[in-house]
């Protein structure tokens, strides 16, 4: 069975073909000879997830920040954690992130980094194959919600080498963005030279706003403004902009997004781990904002797993304002055609299409959780979990056969994980 996720299109029956990187045939195909073929009976083929906000380095802090609201989270946990992660550690990370990502179905990501360190991760990326977009958190206050503040020169030159070295690499399958971390990291002066470095260099601008009370009556009491205006007033928004949560807006926030063409990350889970709230998606939505998915970091999560947050999308807003407002489908497109668009690589992946890049999924449906799939895109986004995902491709690479990774070792993996961070801990309670 196929979903292609092209708009209007309904699931029916059907094969793909890859060749090299790219889908060549879609449909009733005949096999030639050669043809390698994978049995997918019971299956449905989808294109790869794309997660638009994600910490891969924050994967090993995994159950280690528990019962924290934001603020309370960054301070005793993760800013401590990352201040104390070194290359390895960041290497370690990255990769049980993209286990997991690759045996939940996600082949692209959009993530936030810590600020040093970063060239592990790309190293990583660029050898497991995840499509990623990979910012460094860019910081220069210091204070209680952030740390290693640099200065802004500083800041701004490191992200120009991460640019020249890694934007573009791995066919193109690797690129670098401005990650600002948040309001209360980021001066007036580093936010504007971000939005200036993001117009100059086609760089897309990667942040968190809007996530929580605490965080958002300071931004007021510092400026005057909301956070959404506040990132209005310095030139940061845009269709090239990509803002983490957005949970709590004044009404004319509403409207800078809209107007503004700005990019929402939807945390459903992160955002009620934490506390935070609910945004309001469908609203968003029926102003014309691009909203699409993300797990943001394993911490605050505490996984990584697309099928968990295209769920909880929904029925979060089901709770809140009665069923119908966000649907399955809904979720889904966010997961898929929706997030390429944001991402302006529509014509890359986000669908099944002869012509695009082979990012693929293939879910298994014939399977105690997920039978009978009458409603296939119900049984997707309410029943299937990562168990269910049965063979993914990302770049046209086959990163999972039988449910199994086909190129990390599982086996050493993660028991490397698990001293990593108790080195990782030792070294956090050793700084001042
Ligand atoms: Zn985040």
């Amino acid at each position: 069975m196929l979903l292609t996720m092209r708009s209007g299109d309904r699931p029916k029956l059907g094969n793909v073909r890859i060749e090299g990187r790219r889908i060549s045939a879609l449909g009733a195909i005949e096999p030639r000879t050669g043809d390698e073929i994978l049995d997918c009976s019971g299956c449905v083929i989808l294109p790869g997830f794309i997660q638009t906000h994600i910490h891969l380095s924050q994967t090993l802090f995994r159950n280690t920040a528990e019962n924290l609201s934001l603020l309370d989270w960054l301070e005793q946990r993760i800013l401590p954690f990352e201040a104390a992660h070194t290359p390895e550690s960041v290497a370690v990370s990255t990769e049980l992130a993209v286990a997991e990502l690759f045996l939940s179905g996600t082949t692209t990501g959009l993530t936030m980094e810590a600020a040093r360190h970063t060239e592990s991760v790309l190293e990583i990326v660029a050898r497991l194959g995840l499509r990623a977009i990979v910012g460094r958190s860019l910081v220069d206050r210091a204070g209680r919600v952030a740390n290693s503040p640099e200065s802004v020169p500083v800041a701004i030159g490191n992200v120009q080498r991460l640019k020249q070295k890694w934007h573009g690499q791995a066919d193109g399958r690797i690129e670098i963005c401005l990650a600002p971390r948040f309001a209360l990291g980021c001066s007036e002066t580093l936010l504007r030279e971000v939005a200036k470095m993001a117009a100059a260099d086609g760089l897309r601008i990667h942040t968190h706003a809007a996530e929580n009370y605490a965080e958002i009556d300071q931004v007021q009491r510092e400026t005057g403004l909301g956070n959404i205006e506040y990132l209005d007033s310095l030139g940061v928004l845009g269709p090239s902009t990509f803002i983490a949560h957005c949970i709590h807006l004044k009404p004319g926030e509403l409207d800078l997004l809209a107007e503004s063409k700005t990019r929402v990350l939807h945390c459903p889970t992160a955002n009620l781990k934490l506390g935070s709230g609910i945004a309001p998606v469908p609203e968003m939505l029926a102003k014309g904002i691009s909203v699409s998915l993300g797990s943001d970091g394993a911490a605050c999560n505490n996984a990584l797993d697309m099928f968990r947050e295209m769920r909880l999308a929904v029925l979060i807003q089901s709770g809140r304002l009665g069923v119908g407002h966000l649907n399955a489908m809904t979720a889904l497109e966010m997961a898929t055609r929706k997030a390429a668009e944001a991402l302006g690589k529509e014509d890359e992946i986000g669908t099944l299409e002869v012509g695009k890049l082979a990012d693929i999924v293939v879910i298994d449906l014939n399977r105690p959780n997920t039978c009978p799939a009458e409603d296939i895109v119900a049984a997707i986004v309410f029943s299937a979990t990562p168990q269910n995902v049965r063979h993914v491709f990302a770049d046209g690479r086959q990163v999972v056969s039988e449910t199994a990774l086909t190129e990390i070792d599982l086996g050493g993996l993660l028991p490397k994980a698990q001293e990593s961070l108790s080195d990782l801990q030792a070294r956090a309670k050793r700084q001042p």
